[in-house]
């Protein structure tokens, strides 16, 4: 994923592990596909080479005696790192799994986590970017996506008022047919026709500056737009947007969009408004009075990234939610993780026992949608199924799939 550009080499990998054989058997590995490469056993040494060497991968043992992995993720995290990074450790892998979701958290790229002994398959998979777990995918053939970009409000002030958002379509299929379900509107935003710049870079900015009202209704506005053009009503799929907590602050928003979906002649009972958990247990009293509203109208309404926050029972049953996201975090290592199968399958007994779909994301392969299949999951969607796709190609492949 981040080679080095017109370079040939696939990249640079730093490695950090107290044992040097260690160190001398991933470097050789990583030489074999092209890799340059760094060994070091002390955190001191790894530190002076991360500055002045600025690596795009980086290996980091978990167990060490001087500083543990966590605290060097952490000092990581905390000067912005960007690169890859591949957690290597003879601990279990419930540890390991922790590990990994602790610096994803804290906003490290493309974490992944292999357990010594690693198999060298796996390794190479994991530099290669083939992995499934690989942050950042491509979406919109052609344009040069971006992973750190500084970005001020008034830039994205100017973007939003030029109306650079574009927006990328995910399928979602139902699980026990594998018929097209509908699809989840993806923001981006193109500043010029050669770059993409991804949602996590710029809703944040969003949200803080209060431009998020703005990029809300832009987006609701194109997505509407498009779903009524390309699925001539009446039509049985889905079209889920995402909202802001900050959105629910806004008490108007309801009678907006449900005028917008009569404007494009589209039953708001086929939109799915999705809310990150924590969001909507942020102010639960005020967001049930607005949730409730948006409900009585007939939109459906979804809770986003489930299993990442800490809703209480009592929260999820008062408010009016019809479905219920697994997060991806989940679900991508569904496969390898016990953890994770666990918190899947209960996730989807408690959606179940709520009466609630339940939609697994992240779904990168076809053993994985076989899993979440066989426990009860509805809907699926992930990269195994397709990437977020163009309005254009996302409509081909609504029309292919159709047959
Ligand atoms: P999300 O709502 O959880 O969306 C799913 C994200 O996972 C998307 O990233 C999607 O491209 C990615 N994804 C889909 N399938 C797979 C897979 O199989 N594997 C992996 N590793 N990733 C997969 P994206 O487009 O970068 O969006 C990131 C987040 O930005 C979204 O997470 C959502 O929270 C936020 N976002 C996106 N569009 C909007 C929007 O219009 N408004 C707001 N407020 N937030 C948005
Ligand atoms: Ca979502
Ligand atoms: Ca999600």
């Amino acid at each position: 994923m981040s080679g080095i550009p017109g370079s040939g080499c696939p990249g640079r990998l730093l490695i950090l592990d107290d044992e040097e054989a260690v160190g001398r058997t991933l470097g050789f590995i990583a030489e074999e596909i092209g890799f340059e490469v760094r060994a070091c056993t002390r955190p001191a040494e790894f530190f002076a080479t991360l500055d002045a060497w600025e690596p795009t991968h980086i290996a980091i043992d978990l167990v060490m005696p001087e500083m543990d992995g966590i605290e060097a993720m952490r000092l990581l995290a905390e000067r912005g790192c960007q690169a890859s990074i591949i957690i290597t450790s003879g601990v279990g892998s419930r540890v390991l799994d922790s590990a990994r979701r602790t610096a994803t958290e804290q906003g490290l790229k493309a974490v992944n986590a292999i357990s010594k002994p690693f198999s060298r398959e796996l390794l190479r998979r994991l530099l290669s970017g083939g992995h499934p777990h690989s942050g950042t995918r491509l979406t919109t053939a052609g344009a040069q996506h971006v992973d750190a970009f500084v970005i001020t409000e008034e830039q994205l002030r100017s973007g939003l008022e030029q109306q650079q958002l574009q927006l990328a379509y995910q399928p979602k299929i139902d699980c026990g047919s594998g018929a097209l379900a509908g699809f989840e509107a993806l923001v981006r935003w193109a500043p010029t026709p050669a770059l993409l710049i991804l949602p996590d870079q710029f809703v944040p900015l969003a949200e803080s500056s209060g431009l998020i009202k703005l990029l809300t209704e832009q987006v609701c506005e194109q997505a509407l737009r498009w779903f009524a053009q390309s699925f001539a009503a009446p039509t049985a799929l889905t079209l889920s947007i995402n909202f802001s907590a900050k959105n629910l602050a806004d008490m108007h928003l309801a009678e907006w969009i449900s005028d917008l979906c009569r404007q494009h002649g589209v039953d708001p009972a086929q939109v799915i408004l999705e809310l990150t958990e924590t969001s909507a247990m942020d102010d639960p009293v005020k967001s049930l009075a607005l949730l409730t509203r948006l409900r009585m109208q007939g939109f459906q309404l979804s809770i986003d990234d489930f299993g990442t926050g800490f809703s209480s029972l009592v929260q999820l049953v008062r408010l009016p939610f019809s479905e219920l996201k697994v997060d991806k975090s989940f679900v991508m290592t569904a496969l390898e993780s016990h953890e994770a199968r666990t918190v899947i399958k209960s996730i989807v007994d408690l959606g179940k026992s709520l009466g609630l779909r339940v939609t697994a994301e992240g779904v990168e392969e076809a053993a994985t949608l076989d899993y979440i299949t066989s426990v009860g999951c509805d809907f699926a969607q992930g990269y195994f199924i397709s990437e977020p796709l163009s309005g254009r190609d996302a409509a081909a492949w609504a029309a292919a799939a159709k047959g």
